[in-house]
């Protein structure tokens, strides 16, 4: 097996794809020698010894012994380790050091998935690993500077005396943030900005210093798509403003973090030529291409560009024109840090894959099958449930669907990360998957069930009638409204923003109504027909009504970095009030979901 400790990424002699084909070569093997390495360390832990492992370490006796889990089943383990209880090493045989929240939650609750000093050696790997391909890549990458959009959200503390945190936020108050080798110093902002608990603030703040070093600046990076999106939309509401402190050189009233103001105030120096360079280009309030016109020399946009992302692809490519890359790094959670790696980075936005890192974690699938209705069909030594074979990352199929479960050096034993993933090809014997979207099913009312895949296609299907009105659809969002009369219908939350003097045309949002509501699956459409599920309806919200949404879901702890707009709301709840607050407008289907429309009523 290749080993990280021996592999220095940064000599000039490195070679990213001779390592990749080392890493891919034999799957299986790693795989194996990753469960025995996994099982033999934590040998004497609670959870193993519970489940009658009994020391061993071989692929089968672990399969017959342990179940697949999802989180609600290790939830009480670690509470035990939230609230601090060392009596004996429940989930791993290395201390806990910290808790990453996943930005997932289980009825509200925060999920806390323990972690232990490995999972920052993995960090440190990663960070390397991809910092040589991107160089290998894009030769600017060596030179330049980057205007990197990550802010850390706040740290909790538990009861055990360890914090809680985002991956993001924990990754950002860590030693390993300014360890040289893995964040080599090119950012254009200091670390006051990145420490920042103010999203806005921060993103202000990053932007400022990337303005003023606007030629140096060669690459952009977020974590997640949305985050750079909400950054250009900071631009279009503030740019008067950032203009006004170059010209002066002094910080906006309104960054109030100390310290960051102190941080600010040392970068900023009156620059009137630059402040008219930026007013010119913004005061066009023509969007297009802002990205290059403003940081010219900007070659890649490094995002997570995948599965609900995807939908901001459009938008980041009006914003960054023709000539940038913009590249999906990874696919990653706070359970395993690094699942899978782009390894091919020049890809289409649409067709990006992710090689399965078979260093991380002991990974096995679970097949879905077309007509599966997903939760709940797998549950070995569960109660009576069907049960379904799990596959091996060497015995996964090309072509065919599959849900992750991963098995950790941080104590995460079978555990469901809650993904579903298409195998597109192998890269040597190491599969290469497409992100589909999480396993669970967004929107059910009768027997249907719309997961987000679907819902995402199905809202781009009906945004395409826009094309033409000067608008397009910003964000979107979801809920089953179980009280809507004559039966519970889906609703679908859409904001939308106008270019280039375009105006909503309600006739054209009709249609898209229309089209939403013929557009689900069979069963929904049926149920529809049969009248179990009532006409869709549309509710367009005010601009800035999803950004609203993201300020309420910062101010109560998740990362502004890792924040995903919840594709679906539950009714009540607070995101929902938000929503429903900023309607202007709305739209009832008027389509026969068995395909034809009819007339509107008088
Ligand atoms: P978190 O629990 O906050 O770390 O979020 C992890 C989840 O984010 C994953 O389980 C995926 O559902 C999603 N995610 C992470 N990376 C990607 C990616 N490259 N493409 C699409 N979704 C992703």
């Amino acid at each position: 097996m290749p080993s990280r400790r021996d592999t220095d990424f940064t000599a000039p002699d490195f070679d990213p794809d001779a390592f990749l084909d080392l890493v891919a070569a034999d799957v299986g093997l790693i795989q194996r020698q990753k469960l025995h390495d996994i099982l033999s360390r934590n040998a004497n832990v609670e959870y193993l010894q519970r489940h009658g492992l009994n020391g061993r370490t071989d692929v089968a006796s672990f399969k017959q012994c342990l179940p697949v889990i999802n989180y609600q089943d290790v939830e009480t383990d670690i509470l035990r380790l939230v609230n601090g209880d060392t009596s004996a090493p429940i989930l791993t045989a290395e201390p806990i050091v910290e808790f990453q929240l996943s930005s997932g939650t289980m009825g509200g609750k925060p999920k806390y998935i323990p972690t232990t000093a490995r999972y920052a050696e993995y960090s440190l790997f990663y960070q390397s690993l991809v910092n040589a391909m991107c160089k290998k890549q894009f030769k600017e990458w060596r030179n330049g500077k980057s205007l990197d959009l990550r802010s850390a959200g706040k740290l909790t503390d538990t009861p055990s005396g360890l914090k809680a945190g985002s991956a993001t936020t924990n990754y950002l108050k860590s030693a390993m943030f300014t360890d040289p080798r893995i964040e080599p110093d090119v950012s254009c902002s200091p670390i006051e900005v990145y420490l920042c608990d103010d999203f806005n603030q921060a993103t202000y703040c990053h932007l400022m210093c990337s303005l003023t070093q606007a030629a140096e600046i060669v690459k952009f990076h977020s974590l997640f798509a949305a985050s750079l999106v909400a950054a250009v939309q900071i631009l279009q509401k503030c740019w008067v403003e950032m203009c006004e402190d170059i010209r002066s050189g002094t910080p906006n009233a309104k960054i109030l973090n100390p310290e960051l103001r102190r941080a600010m105030e040392k970068i900023l120096k009156p620059d009137p030529q630059l402040a008219a360079m930026i007013e010119r280009e913004c005061s066009k309030n023509d969007w297009a291409g802002i990205i290059p016109r403003i940081w010219p020399n900007t070659v890649v946009i490094t995002t997570i560009l995948s599965g609900s992302m995807q939908h901001y692809v459009p938008i980041l490519k009006h914003f960054a024109g023709n000539n940038i890359a913009l590249v999906s790094l990874f696919y990653g959670s706070c359970e395993c840090h690094l699942l899978g790696l782009n390894v091919r980075l020049n890809c289409p936005t649409d067709q990006v894959e992710y090689m399965i890192w078979p260093e991380s974690a002991y990974f096995e699938f679970i097949p879905v099958a077309a007509d599966d209705s997903h939760a709940d069909n797998i549950a070995p030594h569960s109660t009576g449930k069907k049960t379904r074979q799990l596959v091996d990352t060497a015995d996964v199929e090309l072509g065919k669907e599959y849900e992750i479960v991963i098995t950790t050096v941080c104590g995460l034993y079978r555990y469901r990360v809650g993904d579903v993933l298409k195998v597109k090809g192998f890269r040597k014997t190491t599969p290469i998957f497409e992100y589909i979207g999480r396993q669970n099913v967004v929107l059910s009312i009768a027997s249907e069930k719309t997961d987000e895949a679907e819902l995402n296609s199905v809202v781009h299907k009906a945004a395409r009638q826009l094309e033409g009105t000067g608008t397009e659809l910003a964000e979107f969002s979801s809920m089953a409204d179980m009280l809507a009369s004559p039966a519970p219908c889906y609703v679908l939350f859409w904001e939308i923003t106008a270019r280039c003097n375009g105006i909503l045309d309600a006739e054209v949002l009709q249609k898209c109504t229309n089209t939403l509501d013929l557009s689900f699956n069979p069963r929904y459409r049926r149920w529809r027909n049969e009248g179990q599920i009532g006409p869709l309806e549309l509710r367009i919200v005010t601009e800035g009504a999803f950004k609203q949404l993201m300020d309420s879901a910062v101010s109560r702890g998740t990362s502004s970095s890792q924040y995903k707009t919840p594709r679906h709301v539950k009714s009540p709840s607070s995101a929902l009030e938000i929503l429903d607050a900023a309607v202007v407008a709305t739209f009832k289907s008027h389509a026969n979901p068995m395909g034809n429309v009819d007339p509107p009523p008088s």
